[in-house]
């Protein structure tokens, strides 16, 4: 493997070159920027966590094509084994961040395109799949991290790609030519993407008869020349900057850090192509990219729950409401609705099952069901924790009023808890319980994989509503 260590990938970010802007400036080394290193620290545990044997059952695989030894995130899943170890790494990695590590979704979008490209081949007699094979080697061979690049701007909703008054609003291709394709439009809300070396995009939805230029899917370097990156501002972004204890989880922030892809002319070469107008293949390859991002969260959120948690129960402990009984049973509830959503991740990947390409997928019903029941739990959560924390949450003074030489000491005195807890550490775990629980972190767990509607869609279709009602009839003896 090329990219090893820590120190590897900051590396080899280092070494590509990139178009990056925050707050309205062009970055220069985005492995030194403050706003960046929280996520390229949370990113690094793909590869750092990987290295340790204790977790390289979870963290590492055998890759099935050349089988070598290979990070678990270039994975393709052979197993309903993988498919479980997958849920139980995320989960263990989220202990170490309590953040979005960014990986997974470059991987997911690898997952997809395995089992969605075979299938295309086999219909349309195109080579995708052995191209996307070779790519896919070298992405092993190389332990790069890629960005899952799924979500278009979308423009009027209302209206399909090829309808819209502005036709760059979805990615499409703009020009063939024998070595490759002309890529423009852009990608939205990307997940690591300054801190990833490639982006791999696919169609943001189901395309019809007329929007043939917008079925493709696609592997970049972000260092393609015309790929712009613009970060996105999250709540309380200034705090990253201060690298103090207000930033909450200065190591590794809130969540993964999202920005803005623009694909402006943007050559690619065939062999980085791997759909180009198959339409009627993009329902299935965004429903398969979107069920093995939803497969993920009981894993991530479980694990990020586990650190509210635990923070929740700090708090108590050091203000002397722990063993208080109503506190207990709200920690308890917390504890269930971690364990819910952690349940839902194990389900759909024990009963997932094996496709044509050999590759394993998750069970789609079971995937969207916990990804829905994040779009709520993680509120309910996050609502228990503020709960249990009280006001001070919202209210503490600055990290400077406590190192203040003159006003310090007032801070001390008056925000001190229990005897044998300093202020400072008490302000530690509620800065972590602030930062984990309001804002983007709370947006990124309704919208990340998709809102909500999105999986009750999936309801409607895969939920067997007719066999239901059958079924009753006949319990009921319900002749009509
Ligand atoms: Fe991975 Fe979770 Fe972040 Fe998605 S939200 S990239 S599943 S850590
Ligand atoms: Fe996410």
């Amino acid at each position: 493997m090329k990219v090893k260590t820590k120190k590897d990938y900051i590396a080899s970010l280092k070494d590509q070159e990139v178009v990056i802007y925050y707050k309205g400036e062009r970055v220069g080394d985005r492995t030194t920027h403050p706003a960046f290193v929280p996520h390229i620290n949370s990113a690094a545990k793909t590869y750092e966590l990987a290295l340790q044997p204790e977790h390289e059952d979870l963290l590492t695989a055998t890759s099935h094509i050349t089988g070598n030894k290979i990070n678990r995130f270039t994975h393709i899943h052979q197993s309903v084994d993988d498919l479980i170890k997958k849920v139980q790494m995320l989960r263990v990695i989220a202990h170490e961040t309590a953040s979005c590590f960014q990986r997974c979704v470059g991987f997911d979008a690898l997952n997809s395109l395995y089992i969605t490209t075979f299938e295309i081949d086999e219909k349309h007699g195109t080579d995708y799949f052995t191209r996307f094979r070779n790519y896919l080697e070298k992405i092993q061979e190389e332990n790069f991290m890629l960005v899952g690049g799924m979500t278009d701007p979308k423009g009027d909703r209302s209206k399909r790609p090829s309808q819209q008054v502005d036709p760059d609003l979805f990615t499409h291709v703009v020009e063939k030519r024998d070595e490759g394709i002309v890529i423009r439009g852009a990608k939205a809300h990307q997940t690591g993407a300054v801190n990833s070396h490639e982006i791999m995009i696919v169609p943001t939805q189901n395309m019809m008869e007329g929007d043939e230029e917008y079925a493709v899917a696609a592997a970049i370097p972000l260092s393609a020349k015309g790929v712009t990156m613009i970060f996105g501002r999250q709540t309380n972004e200034e705090r990253k900057l201060e690298c103090g204890i207000d930033a909450g989880n200065s190591e590794f922030g809130m969540v993964g850090g999202e920005a803005l892809v623009v694909f402006d002319d943007v050559f690619v070469p065939w062999e980085r192509v791997f759909m180009c107008g198959e339409i009627d293949f993009t329902g299935v390859l965004v429903e398969r990219f979107a069920t093995l991002h939803r497969q993920n969260y009981g894993g991530c959120k479980g694990g990020v729950s586990d650190i509210v948690i635990g923070a929740s129960a700090l708090a108590a402990q050091y203000q002397g409401t722990l063993n208080a009984s109503h506190i207990k049973d709200k920690l308890v509830e917390m504890l269930h609705l971690a364990e819910t959503v952690y349940a839902g991740s194990v389900a759909c990947s024990a009963m997932g099952s094996k496709t044509k390409s050999g590759a394993y997928y998750p069970d789609p019903l079971l995937a969207n069901c916990t990804k829905q029941n994040i779009t709520r739990f993680i509120y309910e959560i996050s609502r228990l924790a503020h709960d249990i924390g009280g006001g001070i949450l919202a209210t503490l003074p600055f990290d400077t009023d406590l190192k203040h030489p003159e006003i310090g000491k007032y801070v001390e005195k008056y925000l001190k808890g229990v005897e044998g807890v300093s202020t400072e550490t008490r302000i530690k775990v509620l800065r972590l319980l602030e930062n984990m629980t309001g804002g983007t972190a709370l947006i990124e767990s309704m919208h990340g994989a998709g809102s909500p509607q999105s999986q009750r869609v999936m309801y409607q279709r895969l939920g067997k509503l007719g066999e239901k009602m059958k079924m009753a009839k006949k319990v009921a003896k319900a002749d009509e």
